[in-house]
């Protein structure tokens, strides 16, 4: 619930106003996980509470450890469907990387999430309770949180299909009485959801924006990611100059590149990317390169080391911000594309 619709629920209950704010801080601020711990609150009310309402509808079903730190957690809605959220650990920062939708209706060729399918849009609750989970999880119920957590809205889902809950869930978590993590530290990555693209560069409070583009070719695009077939390159490109055009101090706009060995790191890959960039005029947008994961069930293979370095090196060549983002916690099926990889036990698995 966002702090007014809180509101209206306590009012409905014939509460004052000031217990949403105490309710608020405790499930947002506190991470408090049950209605009993809240001991601020008069005890008939907690029973009141736990009798109409419910602090989490998320469960833990598994939680696997990388070698590197990365934690992939396996989350069961209510109802039965399945989540999956990323803890990522660097030496100043922490990264959550949260899911938007159980399943993915588009069908990207490279990612195992879509072989799921739609199954449906997360609520905002599942959205916000993920970072809750992977926070208390991490440092401990009330615990405090040593460094700033950042988010990146890339696990499974296409966040722009569930847009309304997607916003709503960060305004909640952006609240400084709760988790207190502002747009500015979030990344939310769409796989070119056209008219969502239009309505983020109208958003007064928004969170950074990827988009996934991973080849600068019609053709090539269509088959890597179906939903080129909707909206092309041309329209994509189109809306991503007019949101490079509402950019704000200190935000950030990158493109993604998921790099498929032989499929999409060649030369004239790179030089055709160039040329898109050019033709579109983009200049404030830099290209995050993702050499790809592999997973038995997909048919390409990661680019080698020596492509992804050639690759990054031909678009700085031409003036193009170019970085490789590092795997992390390829041992547990955490990485990109690899979601929904494995939800049985493996010997990194704790349950
Ligand atoms: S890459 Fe993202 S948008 Fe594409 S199918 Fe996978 S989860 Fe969905």
């Amino acid at each position: 619930m966002s702090r007014a619709e809180l509101e209206e629920f306590f009012l409905s209950l014939g509460e004052p106003k000031y217990r949403s704010t105490q309710v608020f801080k405790a499930v947002h601020e506190r991470r408090l996980v049950s209605f009993e711990e809240i001991t601020d609150l008069p005890k008939k009310l907690r029973a009141k509470l736990e009798e109409s309402a419910a602090i989490s509808r998320l469960a833990v079903e598994s939680r696997y450890v990388s070698t590197d730190g990365t934690r992939r957690y396996l989350m069961k809605t209510a109802d039965g469907y399945p989540v999956e959220t990323v803890f990522i650990p660097t030496e100043n920062r922490d990264t959550i990387c949260f899911s938007s939708q159980s399943g993915c209706p588009l069908k990207c060729d490279f990612c195992l999430t879509a072989k799921l399918g739609l199954l449906r849009n997360l609520t905002v609750g599942e959205i916000v309770e993920q970072v809750i989970i992977v926070l208390n999880d991490v440092y401990g119920v009330a615990g405090e949180t040593p460094h700033g957590t950042n988010l990146v809205g890339m696990g499974a889902g296409e966040p722009f299909l569930n847009f309304d809950n997607l916003i709503a869930a960060l305004e909640i978590m952006a609240d400084e009485d709760g988790l207190f993590i502002v747009p500015n530290r979030v990344t939310v990555s769409t796989a070119g959801i056209v008219p969502r693209i239009y309505d983020l560069a109208k958003l007064e409070n928004r969170p950074h924006l990827a988009i996934s583009l991973s080849t600068a070719n019609d053709e090539l695009r269509d088959r890597l990611m179906p939903i080129n077939k909707k909206w092309d390159l041309d329209e994509l490109m189109t809306a991503a100059k007019e949101f490079e055009g509402s950019l704000r101090r200190g935000e950030r706009f990158t493109f993604e590149y998921v790099m498929l060995g032989g499929v999409n790191d060649r030369d004239s890959d790179a030089n055709e990317l160039v040329r898109l960039l050019e033709k579109y005029q983009l200049k404030k947008v830099k290209i995050n390169l993702i050499p790809h994961n592999g997973a038995e069930q997909l048919d390409y293979n990661a680019s080698t080391a020596e492509r992804v370095s050639r690759f990054k090196s031909l678009l700085e060549s031409n003036g193009v911000d170019a970085y490789v983002r590092q795997p992390r916690g390829r041992d547990i099926y955490a990485a990109c594309g690899q979601l929904a990889a494995k939800s049985e036990a493996n010997s990194a698995a704790m349950n």
